[in-house]
């Protein structure tokens, strides 16, 4: 604080490098190091100063980051700047919010940076005048009775024809808003239509079935690639 005059990246990793050199004195390896800052850009300037410093992991966090909606955009903002770089082993999300939350907030970061693939990917449209159904209401919906599908997937929800069939086809499962019933798509192709009546149950149970398919390819390559292996 006296060499600086208030808190700066610089000594951030200065005082992280006095106790990285107490442990190479004691010829002590194995840690990791962590400069959260609350400051943005202050956290990552100082984790890029450190990742030239050091080989150790980086743990990476925007701390004291602030309540749910602010902190969630802090740390996404300053954790996927070092994490697209390359900057960063572990992550810590630290908001005023329930702890579930900022486990969840990580799990976005690290699934928007494709690094981690785990769960559903849902593309949605923001909704207007034109939508079919209530997109807001479905996508809300849908994400709490999904959060305990792990399979890599991509679900689209479309509130009309202008961009619903372009994203459903990508998907692993869509739902595109149109009239005078919704179409569902499965596996990039047109498959049912369902009308507004109680469809969420029905896409929660093609979606859910969809992902047992995935996950059942899955299994039956992995068994591929061990006989082949024993083989
Ligand atoms: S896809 Fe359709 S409903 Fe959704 S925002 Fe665009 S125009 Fe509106």
């Amino acid at each position: 604080q006296r060499k600086y005059g208030e808190p700066t990246a610089e000594a951030l990793v200065e005082s992280a490098m006095r106790h990285v050199d107490i442990l190479d004195k004691h010829d002590y390896p194995d840690f990791k190091v962590s400069v959260k800052a609350s400051e943005v850009f202050m956290a990552v300037d100082a984790y890029r100063l450190l990742a030239k410093e050091i080989d150790q992991p980086l743990h990476l966090g925007i701390t004291e980051a602030g309540g749910l909606r602010g902190g969630t955009v802090k740390s996404a903002v300053g954790l996927g700047m070092l994490l697209y770089e390359g900057i960063g082993d572990t992550i810590r999300i630290s908001l005023a919010a329930d702890p579930v939350e900022e486990v969840k907030v990580g799990f976005e970061i690290l699934k928007s940076l494709k690094l981690r693939t785990n769960g559903i990917n849902f593309i949605a449209c923001p909704s207007c005048s034109r939508q079919n159904f209530d997109v807001i209401g479905t996508m809300n919906s849908l994400e709490q009775r999904l959060e305990d599908v792990r399979t890599p997937m991509d679900v689209a929800v479309i509130g009309c024809i202008v961009n619903g069939p372009g994203e459903a086809r990508e998907a692993d499962v869509g739902l595109t808003g149109a009239t005078p019933n919704n179409l569902i798509y499965v596996g990039g192709e047109p498959d049912h239509k369902v009308s507004n009546a109680d469809f969420i149950d029905h896409l929660e149970q093609v979606i859910r079935e969809r992902a047992a398919k995935i996950e059942a390819e899955r299994a039956r390559q992995e068994e591929e690639v061990i006989l082949k292996s024993t083989g």
